[in-house]
């Protein structure tokens, strides 16, 4: 339910001048699976910049963003976020899972889910503090969520959830925001939600990596696109990837 990265918990400060993101080389392959999912992927991602990750179904996304919020191991090559290493410091990256990888069955209320975004910031008495609570608040507020706070994860509709994990990720008040297709299947009314907090995360010179299906609005909506085909990136400006790709 919760996602653990693999290194410890540190914090280190950012290397000044630094992009958000750079891979090099990445190579990542599933436990005892053959394929390839990445295969020696090179980016860079200037701090506050809003870019897209785009491809086909199994063309890598989710499994980049996994690797980069330390989820998944790289077999090769090298990844510096702020010009550190992966886990140098959990409070700056957080990441939002796919809708379909959370076991929302699972017996916990909505605001007991978002609260665990704060985990990376409690000490090791692990005890979260008025603050924490109070930020969880705001950011429910802020999603619409705030009405259903005790409610149980397993009894929100589709858009709740997507709400609820980008909430989640929120509440983390990281630097680098991964976000594996926040706005699949929503309604309209939490798609307006999102897409305005995404705005204001860049307006805050937040830097975001998502990855998105949606094709149609890229050059509005982000700053960079990047595109992964079997497990292999292009990368290009927004403007010109939409000519490309639509
Ligand atoms: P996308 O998010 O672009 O749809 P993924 O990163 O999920 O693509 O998948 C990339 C490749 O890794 C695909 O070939 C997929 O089948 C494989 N893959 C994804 N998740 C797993 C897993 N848990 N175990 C084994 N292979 C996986
Ligand atoms: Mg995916």
């Amino acid at each position: 339910m919760f996602h653990i990265p693999y290194s410890g918990r540190h914090h280190v400060e950012r290397l000044p001048g630094a992009p958000a993101l750079q891979l090099e080389g990445l190579v990542a392959r599933y436990p005892g699976s053959e394929v390839v999912a990445l295969q020696g992927v090179q980016l860079i991602l200037p701090a506050g910049v809003r870019a897209a990750l785009v491809g086909p179904n199994g063309s890598g996304k989710s499994t980049l963003l996994k690797v980069v919020a330390g989820l998944l191991r790289p077999q090769a090559g090298s990844i510096r976020i702020y010009g550190q290493p992966v886990g140098a410091c959990h409070h700056r990256v957080a990441y939002l899972p796919q809708r379909g990888e959370v076991d929302w069955r699972f017996p916990v209320t909505v605001e007991r889910m978002v609260l665990a975004g704060r985990y990376v910031h409690l000490g090791w008495l692990r005890q979260p503090k008025r603050a924490d609570r109070e930020q969880v608040h705001m950011v429910l507020e802020q999603l619409g969520l705030a009405a259903l706070a005790q409610r149980q994860i397993s009894q929100l509709s589709g858009g709740q959830q997507q709400r609820a994990l980008l909430a989640r990720a929120l509440v983390q008040e990281a630097e680098l925001l991964l976000l594996d297709e926040p706005l699949s299947a929503v309604d309209a009314a939490s798609r307006a939600i999102i897409a305005g907090v995404l705005d204001q995360l860049s307006s805050q010179g937040k830097t975001a990596l998502v990855a998105t299906h949606h094709l149609d609005r890229l050059a509005e909506e982000y700053d960079h696109v990047f595109a992964l085909e079997d497990g292999l990136l292009r990368d290009l400006p927004a403007a010109q990837m939409s000519l490309e790709l639509v």
